[in-house]
């Protein structure tokens, strides 16, 4: 860098300040009105009734049907649990007829849309007025609408716990049909 280039930048600096400072200096002489500002986060200005911000569940009400995850165009919702003739999850959150072990919504790639209100049968999903969803960490941006926190390792564990149960219960499940084929081959076979 040549030293006029140097002195250059300074003077094109200082002169952007001393517009940025006159335009201030003219406004704060001249304006008389008082704008109103919010102590955010203590006050929150009014949300609008339609404004689709973070997600709230009815859990009692969710039947585990997936359809809210099967359209959401970023595949963002992520459900698991238990539902039908395997009986209630132990520790699970309670649907209707079905027991949730996870419900999440990922805000890294949700888009907001609202689509997952739309196909949910009993009306249990909605976006709700929330919109100041942060973390440090992309990690932490994943939310479980079963405990309305983000969700935690303690969650995943459980939902680890509830994968490896279901696959006994499948295992179990197939053995005893095995078992119960077999029975009826031998009794079919000791028929004169
Ligand atoms: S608002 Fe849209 S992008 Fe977000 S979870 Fe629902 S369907 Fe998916
Ligand atoms: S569409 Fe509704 S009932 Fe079905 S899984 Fe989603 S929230 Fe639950």
């Amino acid at each position: 860098m040549t030293a006029n280039q140097y002195f250059s930048d300074i003077f094109k600096v200082a002169k952007s300040i001393l517009v940025g400072m006159g335009i201030t200096i003219k406004y704060f002489l001249t304006h008389k009105k008082t704008v109103a500002t919010v102590q955010y986060p203590r006050e929150r200005d009014h949300i609008p009734p339609r404004h689709r911000g973070i997600h709230y569940l009815e859990t009692e009400k969710c039947v585990m049907c997936w359809k809210c995850s099967e359209i959401c165009p970023v595949d963002c919702i992520y459900i698991e649990g238990r539902r039908g003739a395997d009986g209630p999850l132990p520790g699970g959150y309670r649907g209707q007829k079905a027991t949730l072990s996870k419900f999440t919504v990922d805000y890294t790639v949700c888009i907001f849309c609202g689509l997952c209100e739309e196909p949910c049968p009993p009306k249990c999903i909605f976006l709700g007025p929330g919109f100041d969803y942060s973390a440090t960490d992309r990690t932490m941006m994943e939310k479980n609408l079963l405990t309305d926190q983000v969700y935690t390792e303690e969650d995943e564990k459980f939902v680890q716990w509830a994968r490896a149960d279901a696959e006994r219960l499948e295992r179990e499940k197939k053995e005893s049909e095995a078992k119960k084929h077999a029975g009826e081959g031998a009794k079919q076979g000791a028929t004169p």
